[in-house]
């Protein structure tokens, strides 16, 4: 019997999981490796940051979910992938593979930058369900004193969704609790105009969104560089200065130390693929999700990288999977370009949220669509419940 290891028990690895079942049903060995012992659902973790979720409600147990579905869990980390001998090292113990699927996402490079980060640093994070909880903690007491918030995504960020989502979620938060007035708020980016998202933007979408940001009161820079955070002082590369009592920045990725020393990314450690997702070197190794290299449609001023969304990793994942079990099945593979690859989000913007699509995700494009409302805030709720109920019953299905 085939051996397939999948590493990463997040959007990528579990999708991929799932679907690999679904396919190939006992004719292979499924081995599912993750650091963490649970799911955690990343697009709630603004809410949580905020007060509004706590862990329990948006994480489920992978060693049951995956159980039922005849799919091994370990939890432990890799340490080092052998592409030669197909071999992962977990530290105490060592796997043999046939096939390996690589969905391990980024690093966050909090060290790219002096005094970033939540651990070394002086700014908060949103980007794992511990920073989250951590931000909750530092905003209970940010909000007994307020004073001057400044937001942002540095220089090299390819995930901008989460920092406008706190944004203006923080506002609405101080607003409801007639706190408003106490804080002055400031975002910063890396992109060059508001609504790039790393994706070339979205037509209508900086309009839209620079309105919100405008009926808000916020103050904006984009293209900016951000060279230093001193205790209370964000520094930019021409010299501004944004004095800050509570501050929270989106990192540079780049790729997991595993990947890095496998020497099958690129310099950022992140995996160029074929259009079957396929290393391009060894065809029985896939790779999905954020640990894909994508290269950007346009260089920016400053530089940005093209996001790779839930809802495209989860499509990534189906088409590793369908090939995977192709090559073992002795099928015909079918391929999906990067470069067609669609996209549907829902930014939420405190009481409102914007839903947008673009297909394809990069331009030129055949489609895009922005609308904003309240309805749009209503069904990133709706969705974010479905999502975990159908996750917990043994299904990935974003929108
Ligand atoms: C705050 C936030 C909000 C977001 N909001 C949205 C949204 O609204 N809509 C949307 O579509 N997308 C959203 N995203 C993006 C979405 O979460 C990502 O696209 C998705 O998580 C990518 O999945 P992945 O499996 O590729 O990587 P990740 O989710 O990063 O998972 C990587 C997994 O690999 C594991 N891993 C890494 N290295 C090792 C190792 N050496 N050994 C073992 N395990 C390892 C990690 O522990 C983790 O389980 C958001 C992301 C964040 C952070």
């Amino acid at each position: 019997m085939k051996k397939v290891v999948i590493i990463g028990g997040s959007f990528g690895g579990l999708t991929a999981a799932f679907e690999l079942r679904r396919h190939l049903g006992r004719r292979a060995e499924i081995t599912l490796v993750s650091e963490t012992a649970d799911f955690a659902f990343a697009p709630s973790f603004p809410w949580v940051a905020l007060g509004l979720r706590k862990p329990q409600d948006i994480t489920v147990g992978l060693d049951k979910l995956l159980s039922r579905k005849g799919i091994k869990f370990l939890q432990a980390t890799v340490q080092k992938l052998d592409p030669g001998k197909q071999e992962v090292d977990l530290g105490n113990s060592s796997l043999s593979y046939d096939y390996i699927v690589i969905a391990t996402g980024a690093h966050l490079d909090f060290e790219a930058i002096p005094g970033l980060g939540p651990e070394k640093g002086y700014t908060h994070s949103i980007m794992t369900l511990e920073h989250a909880v951590q931000t909750n903690q530092a905003w209970q007491q940010y909000l007994e004193t307020g004073g001057p918030i400044v937001i942002g995504s540095t220089q090299g960020v390819s995930c901008f969704g989460p920092a406008y989502e706190f944004i203006f979620g923080a506002e609405h938060a101080l607003w409801k609790l007639g706190l408003r007035e106490k804080a002055s708020l400031t975002f910063v980016t890396s992109e060059p105009y508001i609504s790039h998202f790393g994706l070339g933007g979205f037509r209508q979408a900086g309009r839209v969104i620079e309105d919100e940001f405008a009926e808000k009161d916020i103050n904006v820079f984009t293209n900016a560089v951000v060279k230093e955070i001193q205790p209370e002082r964000v520094i930019l590369g021409d010299g501004t200065e944004l004095p800050f009592e509570f501050s929270l920045f989106v990192p540079p990725f780049r790729g997991v130390d595993v990947v890095i020393n496998s020497g099958l990314g690129n310099p950022k450690g992140f995996i160029a693929v074929d259009d079957y997702y396929r290393h391009k070197s060894y065809p029985n190794i896939y790779v999905t999700g954020v640990a894909v290299a994508v290269a950007p449609k346009e260089a920016t001023p400053v530089p940005t990288g093209v996001p790779k969304t839930g809802f495209m990793t989860e499509h990534m994942s189906k088409v590793v999977a369908r090939n995977l079990a192709a090559d073992i099945l002795g099928r015909e593979a079918q391929a999906l370009p990067l470069r067609k690859l669609d996209v549907i989000c829902i930014a939420d913007l405190g009481a409102k949220a914007a839903f947008m699509m673009a297909k394809p995700a990069l331009p030129p494009r055949q489609k895009t669509y922005l609308k904003k409302g309240r309805w749009a805030h209503w069904l990133k709720i709706i969705f974010e419940r479905y999502f975990l109920f159908k996750l917990k019953r043994g299904a990935m299905n974003l929108p």
